[in-house]
C-alpha cells in the first residue's frame, strides 16, 4: 500500500490520457469500489469503472478544465459527470447542485497498482464473464501482428 496518514488517508494523483488534465486527492483506500452499473460500463468504455468517493475539499484539479454533462441516475438524482474534453478520460462525478462529494474515477490514478476495490456495486448488471476473468487465457504483452491494438 502507499503512504497513509494517521487517519488512514492516502495522497494520490493522476493525469488523463492526453495529459491536459491533472488532479490530486486525499482518499480513504477502505472506500474503494468498483461499479458494474450500465452507466459506468458505457461511460468508462469498459466492463466497469472503479473509484472512490472523496469530500470535495480533498480533491484538487492541478491543470486543465474538464468538460461535463448532466445525467439522471436510477435514484432520480441528477449527477454531473466530468471528463477530459480532448481524450475523454472519465475523471469524476458529483451531485449536480452544490456538490459535496466527488466520485473520483481511478483509471487515471498513478498509484492505481497500490489500490484495490473493497466492494462491487451493481453486480446485478455485471457482464457475465467478469467473475471468471482469471480463467481467460492471458498473455503478458501483445505479440506483434497477432492482435490489433485496442
Ligand atoms: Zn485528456
Ligand atoms: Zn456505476
Amino acid at each position: 500500500m502507499g503512504v497513509q496518514d494517521s487517519r488512514g488517508l492516502m495522497s494520490v494523483d493522476g493525469i488523463c490520457h492526453c495529459g491536459e488534465i491533472a488532479w490530486e486527492a486525499l482518499i480513504d483506500p477502505e472506500r474503494l469500489v468498483m461499479c458494474h452499473c450500465t452507466d459506468c460500463q458505457v461511460m468508462g468504455g469498459g466492463a466497469f469503472l472503479w473509484g472512490v468517493p472523496v469530500p470535495i475539499d480533498r480533491f484538487t484539479l492541478l491543470s486543465g478544465i474538464p468538460r461535463s454533462y448532466r445525467k439522471q441516475g436510477s435514484s432520480g438524482a441528477w449527477r454531473r459527470l466530468h471528463f477530459c474534453g480532448t481524450c475523454s478520460t472519465p475523471l469524476y462525478g458529483t451531485e449536480d447542485d452544490n456538490p459535496s462529494i466527488c466520485s473520483l474515477r481511478l483509471g487515471s490514478c498513478r498509484q492505481a497498482r497500490q489500490l484495490r476495490p473493497r466492494l462491487q456495486l451493481w453486480h446485478a448488471s455485471a457482464l457475465d464473464w467478469v467473475d471468471g476473468i482469471c480463467g481467460i487465457p492471458s498473455l503478458d504483452t501483445q505479440p506483434a501482428g497477432v492482435y490489433r491494438d485496442l
